[in-house]
């Protein structure tokens, strides 16, 4: 699976991708993450070459019919996506999905992490940010808006992550042998580890009996109960 991130802020994600399993993914080229800033396709009056060298290159206007906050320019989007379309055509086969974040969106789910997985070779992310990405480009695109939750954030980013890291999971090798067994097994919301008795503040806290019982079955029925209540 490829993602290509569409996102003005590309470092958001460095420190993220390098780490424990999503790390190992990429290095191991099970997946790959790689990132359009549309910045790079601003042209015409919104570039500036200032008498110092330095280049301003604006993305945002305002919004039509007024509002407090500025709309990411479609232009510059679209010839991001294109850039990203001329490599992913090259491939034979490649299947391609267009996400745009959106606080509205449909809600993201693993459910829909493990179809993405299965049925696209390629996804792009569209991240918006300040109020979004005019309205234009995901009608253009056919892009379908997706929600990480009801909550509004600053950007597009985190979702980014949040669906790259879980569509990842469902990738042949990306998890270990155990964890994949894990994904599949009857698994509690709680978890204990050593020690068997914890001692804090001067109380003691122990791990529920049953799991040191050794019983699979018993313990199966205790952690399938957690899950039901
Ligand atoms: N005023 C806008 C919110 C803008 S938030 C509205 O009401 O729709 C800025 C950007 O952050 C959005 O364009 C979107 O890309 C992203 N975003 C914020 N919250 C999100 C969420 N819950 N799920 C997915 N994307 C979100």
């Amino acid at each position: 699976m490829h993602f290509h991130v569409i996102t003005l802020f590309p470092e958001a994600f460095d420190s993220y991708l390098k780490e424990s399993i999503i790390g190992r993914a990429i290095k191991e080229k099970r997946i790959k993450v790689a990132f359009v800033n549309p910045r790079m396709y601003v042209a015409g009056k919104y570039k500036r070459v200032w008498p110092d060298g330095n280049v301003s290159r604006i993305v945002d206007d305002r919004p039509y019919g007024g509002g407090p906050g500025m709309i990411i320019r479609a232009e510059p989007v679209l010839k991001a996506v294109e850039a990203v379309m001329k490599k992913i055509v090259k491939r034979k086969n490649a299947k391609t999905k267009i996400v745009n974040f959106s606080p509205s969106g449909r809600k993201f789910t693993t459910s829909y992490a493990k179809t993405s997985a299965k049925k696209y070779t390629d996804m792009i992310f569209l991240c918006g940010r300040y109020e979004g990405i005019d309205a234009r480009v995901a009608r253009i695109l056919k892009a379908e808006d997706i929600s990480i939750g009801d909550y509004v954030l600053t950007g597009g980013e985190l979702p980014a992550m949040v669906l790259t890291d879980c569509i990842a999971r469902q990738i042949d090798g990306v998890l270990g042998k155990f964890d994949s067994l894990e994904e599949e097994r009857v698994s509690s919301s709680e978890f204990y580890t050593r020690p068997e008795v914890l001692e804090y503040k001067g109380k003691k806290y122990k791990v529920p009996p049953v799991l040191l019982s050794g019983d699979p079955k018993k313990i199966d029925q205790w952690k399938q109960k957690g899950k039901e209540s």
